[in-house]
């Protein structure tokens, strides 16, 4: 399976990539609407999903856009936002690396009279118009209970593998799954750290770590997203205990998903990542004509003490029995989860 997860994630991946921007003749004199995503190493969704579903939503609207890609460098970053507002945007979508570095490009845009809209990630601190993002509090909470699911209410020691410390949403990931698991009496939390930068090379050996200090004495591990699991799974194989300790993860990923059949995963969180893009772009529209965007509720940024209008969607909780709503959803395709060689 291991090489089928590679060619499937490559499909995958080479059919978003390149640098995408497109305008349309209509939206003359309409502005430009610009995104800037994080990285392309901790998660597949930003080329595979975020970016064409994006640009799709744009060329649908007939609006001009430019989307690119920081590749984890927040100085990257910074430069991408200063061409683009050159080049003539004056909406800029931003999934912040860290709130620090994401915040300066905000402040910086707002001087030169470029809205900005925080994607998926909240820029604490940061000065953004609208927030799109899950509702990631309940992410966390559906990753508890999932593991909870898989382990039953057996004693059992736990260990967490948390998202990057510089991204907000870890930090509520973290928080929901300790709303449920911190209740059920029989578990005991024996370590918990957070992989700076979701960086899947360092979650195997921050994993590998614990599995050591704990003389393999872990019974179920709450991993924050996919990648982050799977390094916690690799470790597990090593060990020869893969399928016996019940693994989290989030953003059905073909490698997840297929870890889930295989058994190695007990669950993933499934992100409509469509429903996002689309309200991203329709904010990030309205916000162009100068209209007021619909939203759903507010944020609090405690940094920046003040409450940012949002948009949150609702997560899915995604196991064995329901891997099928993810393919009729038409999010992967049946194909890439079960290729035989
Ligand atoms: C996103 C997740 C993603 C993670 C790593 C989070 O902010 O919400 O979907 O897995 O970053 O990129």
């Amino acid at each position: 399976l291991g090489l089928t997860a590679l060619s499937a994630c490559a499909v995958l991946t080479l059919a978003a990539c390149g640098d995408d921007s497109g305008s349309d003749a209509s939206s003359e004199g309409k502005g430009k609407i610009g995104v800037i995503l994080p990285d392309t190493k901790s998660s597949v969704r930003y080329e595979s999903f975020d970016r064409p579903f994006l640009a799709a939503a744009f060329k649908a609207a007939g609006v001009e856009y430019d989307i690119q890609n920081a590749e984890g460098s927040t100085q990257r970053f910074q430069t991408i936002a200063d061409q683009m507002i050159t080049n003539g945007v004056t909406v800029l979508v931003v999934d912040g690396i860290d709130s620090n570095s994401a915040a300066a490009v905000q402040r910086k845009a707002q001087q030169q009279g470029v809205k900005t809209i925080d994607y998926d990630r909240l820029t604490l601190g940061g000065v953004a118009d609208y927030y799109v993002s899950f509702d990631n509090v309940k992410v966390g909470e559906e990753q508890g209970k999932g593991l909870q699911k898989c382990l039953g209410d057996k004693d059992a020691n736990i260990v967490y593998l948390n998202g990057a410390p510089t991204d907000n949403n870890a930090t509520l990931f973290a928080q929901g799954a300790h709303n449920v698991l911190d209740k059920v009496t029989s578990y005991k939390k024996v370590a918990e750290q957070a992989v700076p930068e979701w960086d899947n090379q360092r979650a195997a050996t921050i994993f590998e770590q614990m599995w050591t200090q704990q003389g393999g004495k872990i019974d179920g591990v709450l991993a924050a997203n996919d990648g982050v699991g799977n390094s916690a799974i690799s470790i597990l194989k090593k060990n020869g205990e893969a399928g016996k300790v019940p693994v989290t993860g989030q953003d059905a990923s073909v490698q997840g998903l297929q870890n889930i059949l295989d058994g190695t995963q007990c669950m993933t969180v499934y992100k409509p990542v469509k429903q996002q893009a689309d309200a991203a772009a329709k904010l990030a529209l309205a916000v162009l004509k100068g209209q007021k965007g619909e939203t759903t509720g507010t944020v609090d940024d405690p940094q920046g003490k003040r409450q940012v209008p949002s948009v949150l969607l609702t997560p899915v909780a995604v196991f064995k029995e329901n891997v099928k709503q993810v393919v009729d959803d038409g999010f992967v395709k049946k194909e890439e989860l079960c290729a035989g060689p």
